[in-house]
């Protein structure tokens, strides 16, 4: 079969199974409310969860750090990439989560998919949970250790998959903290016991907790007191910080390891200096507005009581993201389409990206939302619920 063939034959049966993707294009700057195709929606889909990404001091950041060092940083960190906003983020980053060092890398992907190769191989065994990250069990997946999943935060499943640990070298447990698409929170302290009963090591992903949970929005390692047990405990800068870029943060020694070990840093252009400039400034922006995260907090109670109000079951307000899971994938894409002609944006989220069977609306709130914003919310899903039987 030709290559043209196979594609257009692929692509029709993603059609068939109602789960063709395409892209929409917003012609604003991401916000509570974007253009799209010239209309205006009100947007419950975006990780900017304390709406920093349009923020006029991060944009200070940008242009004064591109004044000095321009845009590109033209190679990779260990040969001539790191800059001095490289260094200040990395800085940035440890004072922030309260660890000794930090590594930036281009993306939170990156930051996953290079870390784990790097700390376990052929001969040790990985064990994460079954709703991780795609990028975590991208990462599981390229190391040669032998990957294990546990059911979904199950710590007795967990325990039972590491009866057998003796029959490896190393071994480590990794989990998302929040769940990206379920909204969730791993049992950390009980997760963090099994690791050392089982001297495994224990990595954590804060992408959707850093900048929301915990006193300082460190994440939920400070929120339930554990921070200090995570030996490698991953984040991004893509989602409350409001810029780009991954990072991982530690001991010194995990650090110098990683800068050595790790491909998605060793093997890739450096990120814009401008970029790191903005995530320093929005690391500055939450440690000074905890009103911010307050303010997410509340809407977050507002979302919870609202979707109690009309029965449906979308994580009770765990964390500021939502599942409404509908199951069906034409169904949610349905759904999605009816709450865009009220001018509402959330995607139907379709496998690959959650579990077959599990097609949902991934709701999330954040700060920038008004209490108006929410109660037109609450009428639209109310609408839409009688319509489509939700
Ligand atoms: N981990 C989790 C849990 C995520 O949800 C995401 C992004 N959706 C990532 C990692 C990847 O981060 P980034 O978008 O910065 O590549």
């Amino acid at each position: 079969m030709s290559a043209r063939d196979f594609i257009r034959e692929e692509l029709t049966r993603l059609e068939e199974q109602g789960l063709l993707r395409s892209l929409r294009t917003l012609q604003t700057a991401q916000g509570v409310r974007v253009q799209i195709d010239g209309k205006e929606y009100l947007s419950f889909c975006s990780n900017d969860y304390l709406g920093l990404a349009g923020h006029p001091r991060i944009f200070s950041a940008v242009r004064d750090t591109m004044k000095r060092f321009g845009w590109g940083a033209g190679a990779a960190r260990l040969v001539a990439g790191t800059m001095g906003p490289h260094a200040e983020l990395e800085r940035a980053i440890a004072e922030f989560k309260g660890a000794e060092a930090a590594i930036v890398f281009p993306t939170g992907y990156m930051a996953n998919v290079g870390t784990i190769p790097a700390l376990v191989d052929e001969g040790d065994l990985v064990i994460g949970d079954r709703l991780n990250h795609g990028s975590i069990v991208d990462g599981c997946r390229l190391s040669r250790a032998t990957f294990r999943f546990y059911e979904h935060v199950d710590v007795d499943d967990l325990r039972k998959r590491l009866k057998r640990r003796g029959e490896f070298r190393r071994a480590l447990i990794v989990t998302d903290s929040v769940f990206s698409m379920d909204g969730d929170l791993a049992p950390l302290p009980e997760i963090a016991d099994i690791a050392r009963e089982h001297d495994a090591m224990l990595m954590v992903d804060e992408a959707h907790a850093t900048g929301v949970f915990g006193e300082s929005g460190r994440g939920v390692g400070e929120y339930y007191g554990v921070a200090d047990r995570i030996d490698v405990c991953m984040g991004t800068l893509s989602k409350a910080v409001g810029s780009i870029g991954g990072f991982v943060c530690g001991s010194r020694d995990l650090v110098a390891f990683l800068r050595n070990r790790v491909r998605t840093f060793i093997l890739t252009t450096a990120l814009p200096p401008a970029a790191c400039a903005a995530s320093t400034e929005g690391l500055r922006l939450i440690a000074d507005s905890p009103h911010l995260r307050d303010r997410l907090w509340q809407n977050v109670r507002q979302v919870a009581d609202l979707l109690a109000g009309l029965g449906l079951d979308a994580g009770r307000g765990a964390s500021q993201i939502f599942p409404i899971v509908v199951g069906d994938p034409d169904k949610a894409t349905a759904v999605s389409s009816a709450l865009g002609d009220s001018g509402l944006l959330i995607p139907a989220i379709r496998p690959p990206t959650v579990p077959k069977g599990t097609s949902r609306l991934r709701l999330t709130v954040s700060a920038a939302h008004s209490a108006e914003d929410i109660e037109r919310l609450g009428k639209a899903l109310a609408e839409v619920k009688s319509s489509l039987d939700l």
